[in-house]
């Protein structure tokens, strides 16, 4: 028995609780990793999924795909909402990131063949992630048939026989996208946010639904800006999370991320759907997001008729950063208008 083994053999509540914190650390180490602030199969900037046994950062896009797989291909977790446990941790960090297990899994792309891009329409982004994990198209061939070595993911050796059995679960290839209204979001001020340069930040927000994104103005050397711009997105049917994410500006290097919030809009186009033409009521609550212990939200959200439209306002804690605080508010814009 090693060291290790007798240190975490009896573990105190306290132990579970600092393994459990240094995990979510590693795991966060190893996602601001160069490579894996973009996603593995397309490329797209800052993902926030992962599959845990085969060892890539994925983006929203590219995580329904995976999800189609089925989990005994790819286990898909999110890198912000789900509790994960040390082995899919480990399993994460054996890899190595994007890099590594994309010299694996794309390491016999054929001369001319072009990966899909973040704009990529999700039958092409399906057919490529089904070539590259489910029949391994790409993978070197001495790989298919070596049985499993210690520094590949699981899923390699698993995953080939695996493929023989499945059957062609792609129900949503040649989805098209299609728009059910659209939101305006009205990103106020921050409050209290965190430095990231010497004494100060220079920060902006960037918006993300679907793979639509949309980024306010950098306010210069200012920890509590105050920004007060309209933003407009569409939104599909199957809109999903807003995500927010605050970065600091700077002019030599990568941006440093400033936290980051994910935004739950169904109660905001349930209630708004429900209603239908928000001017036939008068002024009224409509709907709310409640605060729970795992969303951003400082207090509930309240979904209100105001004037005739739809609108929610939002004050939120930004997550995995030590300090700030952000104002929205929503308006939901249906189509006909
Ligand atoms: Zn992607």
């Amino acid at each position: 028995m090693n060291n290790k083994q007798l240190q975490f053999g009896r573990p105190v509540s306290g132990l579970i609780c600092l393994r459990f914190l240094t995990g979510r650390r590693r795991l966060k180490d190893l996602l601001i990793q160069k490579d894996n602030r973009f996603c593995a199969d397309c490329n797209a900037p800052d993902p926030k999924w992962a599959s845990a046994n085969i060892g890539v950062f994925v983006c929203l896009k590219c995580c329904g795909v995976h999800r189609s797989l089925g989990s005994h291909i790819s286990k898909v977790l999110s890198v912000t909402l789900d509790e994960w446990s040390s082995d899919d941790i480990d399993a994460m960090i054996e890899v190595g990131g994007n890099s590594s297990a994309n010299s694996i899994y794309e390491s016999y792309i054929p001369e001319g063949y072009t990966k899909p891009g973040p704009d990529a329409n999700h039958e092409q982004r399906a057919k490529f992630i089904r070539l590259k994990y489910e029949r391994q198209e790409f993978l070197k061939p001495s790989l298919r048939i070596v049985s499993k070595k210690d520094n590949l993911p699981s899923s390699i050796s698993k995953g080939t026989t695996d493929t023989l059995r499945s059957t062609s679960g792609s129900q949503h290839a040649g989805e098209i996208v299609q728009f059910i209204g659209r939101l305006k979001v009205k990103v106020i001020k921050g409050t209290d946010l965190a430095i990231r340069d010497m004494l100060t930040s220079d920060p902006y927000v960037i918006l993300k639904l679907g793979q639509q994104t949309v980024q306010t103005n950098v306010i210069k050397s200012n920890l509590n800006p105050v920004w007060n711009e309209e933003l407009m997105l569409s939104v599909p049917q199957q809109f999903g999370i807003l995500n927010l994410n605050v970065f600091d500006y700077d002019m030599f290097s990568a941006d440093d991320i400033m936290g980051e919030a994910d935004i739950d809009l169904q109660p905001l186009i349930t209630s708004a759907m429900a209603y239908g033409d928000p001017s036939m009521f008068d002024n009224m609550q409509i709907g709310k997001w409640l605060k729970s212990h795992d969303n951003a939200l400082i207090d509930d959200s309240t979904v209100n008729i105001v004037d005739g439209k739809v609108k929610q306002e939002i004050s939120i804690k930004l997550q995995n950063v030590e300090s700030g605080e952000l104002e929205l508010a929503l308006e939901w814009i249906p189509l006909e208008s």
